[in-house]
């Protein structure tokens, strides 16, 4: 049977925006990640990341730099008894300069392309599914991709004017979004 999924995008929900991280000095944890990756799994969810990494099609670093830091990612959750799923990325940009990644994608964000092949890949139920991102374009990727919750965490430099109306709860941290979950499955 298709199981509800957290989607987490990654830069700004899994750890701290510092722009383009592929390395272990600049990557920070997000305060509460592991916990609610924990209370997720606990509650019959399947934990799946989804990030653009145009830094790929940027030429700031390789896909396979991005591959081996994503295994070291996918350690340190595992090392707090959190098992993810899976790590979606999208390596593409319409204007990058590195040629084998310069292409408009269905699966970059704001589309939904990488959220439809999780719950291709991974069997997963989109509509009892929440997205948690920090950017209008994740609420946009998920709603298109019909995710029932989608929870938005604007960054603390959010602009005041931030668009919010493709979210359907906006929260200032992650803690916030536990009792959300027990939601989920009760409906
Ligand atoms: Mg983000």
């Amino acid at each position: 049977m298709p199981m509800p999924a957290l989607f987490l995008d990654r830069d700004g929900v899994v750890n701290i925006d510092h722009g383009y991280v592929v390395t272990h000095d600049r990557f920070e944890f997000v305060d509460g990640i592991f916990d609610l990756a924990r209370a997720a799994v606990d509650r019959g969810y399947r934990v799946v990341v989804i990030t653009n990494q145009s830094g790929i099609a940027r030429g700031y670093f390789s896909e396979e730099e991005f591959l081996s830091f994503t295994a070291w990612m996918v350690g340190e959750f595992r090392a707090r008894g959190v098992e993810l799923t899976g790590v979606q990325h999208c390596p593409y940009h319409r204007s990058g300069p590195v040629e084998r990644y310069r292409r408009d994608s269905f699966w970059r964000k704001p589309a939904p392309g990488m959220i439809l092949e999780a719950a291709r890949r991974y069997d997963l139920d989109v509509t009892r599914s929440m997205f948690v991102g920090d950017q209008p374009t994740d609420m946009q990727a998920a709603l298109a991709a019909g995710v029932g919750t989608r929870v938005l965490i604007p960054s603390k430099d959010a602009p005041a004017d931030l668009d919010t109306k493709t979210a359907n709860r906006v929260v200032g941290r992650l803690s916030e979004i536990l009792p959300l979950l027990t939601g989920v499955l009760r409906g």
